[in-house]
């Protein structure tokens, strides 16, 4: 991996670059805390009812990442030989390590879904005849927004369509909501309505919540219970983690309504970088955070546009063999992101 011994100036390459902030810091100094593991640390305590209300579930787990949060949620619903149907470009598909099939002994058919978005009907075709010669189909997992997608917010009528036909077929429905705070603040939709009809549900707070560690799994009493049999067994029970879930806290109180300021500055960079020569930007695709670019037109590897850029104090990273994204957050005001447009501009034209 490489190492930095600084930050670059503008980092655009994940809203997971947010530092805590003083208030933050001081929320976390000044915590309450107890055992975690025996459900003794007030502020975690207070961060999990707080989610699961948040949520509209009965009950919710405090976990270390999100990454835990999908691979617990995939091993409580699906048993070796489960198959989960999920957008192709899905997070717990390409971005996990394979976990479903290592911890779940579960595979993923991919719906080709280019936003990150797909419907009752996709599901329906997908679901296997039910053979001793087929995978048992199992879960349905969403992913709002999504991230692979663009940022893209799943339509309210489509994930109550979609979680209908996940029900209607015997399937449990999950969603990846690591950014589900964005989509709601987006659509102006609520996180529960977003999230009812799904047996499981979680927000990461490393994002764009800003906060340093942590995600919140939100379910049923029963499905909460036997996820945190798997917390201890993938060893992410804890201890006196009310240090980092007062972070929680006062992130739910003082980072999720300024997400627009966000979302506004994803549209105001792409609405900057849309005409520069060679660079495919599509404006009306930012919905939240995030701004795609397709780099193939520049002649250049995506690669070599990041590390050029990097150089000018600017990270904005690449995301495949021929495109690029950008995420803002947190600690990218309009400034930043004006000097980040003008960079690659000048570099593009150089
Ligand atoms: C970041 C991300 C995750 C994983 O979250 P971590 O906290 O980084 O483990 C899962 N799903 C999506 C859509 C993400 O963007």
């Amino acid at each position: 991996m490489s190492q930095q011994n600084t930050a670059p100036r503008i980092d655009l390459v994940s809203d997971t670059a947010t530092r805590p902030t003083p208030g933050m810091r001081m929320a976390m100094a000044e915590a309450q805390v107890g055992d975690e593991q025996r459900g003794e640390d007030p502020s975690v305590n207070a961060l999990v009812e707080r989610s699961a209300a948040l949520l509209g579930k009965e009950a919710a787990l405090f976990l270390p990442s999100g990454t835990m949060c999908n691979q617990i949620a995939i091993a409580v619903h699906c048993r070796p030989g489960d198959e989960i149907i999920a957008a192709a470009n899905a997070h717990i598909l390409g971005t996990e390590s394979a976990g479903a099939a290592v911890f779940a002994g579960s595979f993923i058919r991919a719906i080709d879904a280019p936003r990150g978005i797909f419907g009752a009907e996709d599901v329906a075709a997908a679901i296997r005849y039910k053979s001793v010669k087929s995978p048992r189909s199992r879960l349905v997992s969403v992913e709002n927004t999504s991230n692979g997608g663009g940022g893209s917010v799943w339509p309210h009528e489509v994930l109550r369509a979609v979680a209908a036909e996940a029900r209607a077929q015997g399937l449990a429905a999950h969603m990846d909501g690591a950014r589900l705070l964005n989509a709601a603040i987006a659509s102006g939709v609520s996180t529960r309505d977003l999230a009812d009809g799904f047996e499981s549900v979680w927000i990461d707070l490393s994002k764009g919540l800003g906060c340093p560690v942590g995600g919140v799994l939100a379910g049923s009493r029963e499905f909460i219970a036997e996820a945190n049999v798997w917390k201890h067994r993938f060893g992410g029970a804890m201890r006196q983690a009310g240090i980092i879930a007062a972070a929680g806290l006062y992130a739910l109180d003082h980072h999720v309504e300024r997400l627009a300021e966000d979302h506004a500055n994803a549209r105001l960079f792409a609405s900057l970088i849309a005409d520069i020569p060679g660079l495919g930007v599509d404006p009306a695709n930012v919905e939240t955070n995030m701004v795609f670019m397709d780099t193939s037109g520049t002649g250049l590897d995506p690669a070599e546009i990041s590390r050029r850029l990097l150089e000018r104090g600017v990270r904005i990273g690449a995301w495949d063999r021929t495109s690029m994204r950008a995420v803002t957050h947190l600690d990218i005001d309009e400034a930043g992101v004006r000097e980040a447009a003008a960079s690659l501009r000048a570099l593009l034209a150089s």
